[in-house]
């Protein structure tokens, strides 16, 4: 089974390297330039500060109960006890292993999402996206590059064989398929290919 360039990322991708099972890439901007300040997601950050948000909006008297629908709500109410602010608990949960990583051009400035395990890769399709799709702010983010732009390989590999492939379009018919890859790599290097040092891989199935 061949792997093509996953397609969230075709239009910044130059292809390095090409095997049977693996497609390995080096990021482009639109602008042309090839070196990007990369980031992920922190996990202790992003807690931190949905745990913030929530205290700024419902403080210590927050009130949990069911809505009609049997939906649970975090309530807050004023001094005569009418509510005056609620939410669904689960605009608070954070998704659990999210990882997340950006990658922003180092000449435009451009932010572009170069992986994110809850809408990319196989493990994607079976994760439920949270009622809230959290935009994460850079000061929850982990910086890879320290303030140097450098150059992004990414390898994708498949080891799905057609068959399966095949019965998943069944499974999953309004699934967008070419997003799909069994795992990734990503590097970045100062210095060309020969000299990339990987800081991420995860296998997505
Ligand atoms: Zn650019």
């Amino acid at each position: 089974m061949s792997i093509q360039i996953p397609n969230y990322i075709e239009n910044i991708a130059s292809v390095t390297e090409e095997h049977t099972n693996t497609v390995s890439i080096r990021l482009e901007c639109t602008c042309g330039c090839n070196r990007f300040f990369v980031t992920s997601t922190d996990d202790k950050a992003m807690y931190k500060e949905i745990e913030n948000d929530f205290n700024k909006r419902f403080g210590s008297k927050v009130e949990i109960r069911s809505d009609k629908l049997g939906e649970v709500q975090y309530v807050r109410r004023n001094f005569f006890g009418k509510i005056t602010d609620s939410a669904n608990v689960k605009e608070y949960a954070y998704p659990s292993n999210r990882v997340v990583f950006f990658g922003k051009c180092q000449q435009c400035n451009h932010n572009y999402v170069i992986y994110d395990n809850w809408k990319f890769g196989f493990d994607a399709m079976e994760k439920e996206p949270p009622i809230i799709y959290r935009e994460l702010k850079s000061s929850t983010q982990k910086d890879h590059t320290k303030g140097v732009g450098s150059e992004v390989y990414i390898t994708y590999r498949n080891n799905i064989d057609e068959e399966d492939l095949l019965e998943m379009k069944e499974d999953y018919p309004n699934e967008n398929l070419s997003i799909l890859f069994s795992e990734i790599v990503i590097y970045i290097s100062d210095d060309g290919y020969s000299k990339k040092k990987k800081i991420y891989q995860e296998e997505t199935r």
